[in-house]
């Protein structure tokens, strides 16, 4: 993480734009490999006809023996193939090894023939929406999120836009310091002006993290020092709430009154955030606003969120 935010603070200095910022792309063998692990692991809904769901099956029956129920944004194997894809032009990178490139390329051709097509064009239309909206508000945004996290925002951001991105719609890695956020242009979750939240709440993980970067550690310490525990997700939460908040009012000031952040939309402090709205609408919205410093709120968030530990039984 150290050599990321070195890197990231070096490009800082020379980024200006969000053209230099932001490099969205639609790629084939993102796409196809992104589309096989969605239905090895997810059981994916795809257009074939039962004769072509046949051919098919081979590739996914070897993505699902080759990758299991890995993670994409916690497996060093899927993260290093999602990069070397996104890198690529017009075939499969040697680096990803001949037995994967095999399946890969097996796999193209029916994918070309019956989804890339709409899976393209799917694409390129979030991209371009993507792209507006971020010419008029990445770099207010950027600043203001470095601001917030006390760490330069990454000055390049790959962005591979597939129809299927992990089991939450986006995903960030970020290995030797290439951010690469992978993001679904057909969940719901993530179109319109939400787009422009996620792609800085994505981001975000690159600098932002539950045992390292910005955030997760000032919580560990805050905790030790109550003598509590924190609840697992506040730092996501924290994340979530300041790229929801930043962009609300990013959009306010150009009109737009009603935007719902996602974390709000999605229903999350009834899930997986129960508990932490509160604490997050008093004390975290306080640093956001100027009236209290960023490691009081987040003292303040841990000592109203944090359970103390259950006392160890003499002998138990
Ligand atoms: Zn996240």
């Amino acid at each position: 993480m150290k050599r990321i935010l070195a890197a990231a603070l070096l490009l800082a200095a020379t980024t200006a734009s969000a053209t230099e910022r932001w490099e969205l792309q639609s790629n084939f063998w993102v796409n196809l490999h992104q589309t096989l692990l969605a239905a090895a692991q997810q059981d994916a809904d795809l257009p074939l006809t039962d004769a072509e769901r046949g051919s098919w099956t081979a590739s996914v029956t070897a993505y699902r023996l080759r990758f299991g129920d890995r993670l994409p944004f916690a497996d060093d194997d899927l993260t290093r193939i999602n990069d070397a894809l996104s890198n690529s032009g017009d075939g499969v990178p040697d680096s990803i090894g001949p037995e994967l490139a095999g399946v890969l390329n097996a796999a193209a051709p029916l994918y070309r023939r019956k989804m890339w097509p709409a899976d393209d064009r799917a694409n390129r239309f979030w991209i371009s929406a993507a792209r507006g909206l971020l010419a008029e508000t990445s770099e207010e945004l950027a600043a203001e999120h470095s601001r917030v996290y006390g760490a330069p925002f990454p000055a390049r951001v790959r962005v591979d836009v597939t129809p299927f991105a992990g089991e939450l719609g986006a995903y960030t890695t970020a290995s030797n310091g290439f951010v690469h956020t992978t993001v679904s242009s057909r969940d719901a979750g993530y179109q319109g002006f939400a787009a422009l939240e996620m792609l800085f709440h994505e981001a975000s993980h690159a600098i932002v993290g539950p045992t390292n970067g910005a955030i997760g550690p000032d919580i560990q310490s805050d905790a030790q020092k109550a003598g509590v525990l924190a609840p697992r997700q506040l730092w996501h939460a924290v994340l979530f709430y300041t790229s929801g908040e930043l962009t609300r009012r990013a959009l306010r000031t150009r009109g737009v009154s009603e935007y719902q952040p996602y974390a709000y939309r999605q229903q999350m402090y009834d899930r997986a955030f129960r508990g932490l709205q509160r604490p997050l609408e008093t004390h975290w919205q306080a640093f956001l606003n100027g009236t209290l410093s960023r490691a009081d709120a987040l003292a303040n968030l841990v000592n109203a969120t944090g359970i103390p530990p259950i006392p160890r039984v003499p002998g138990g």
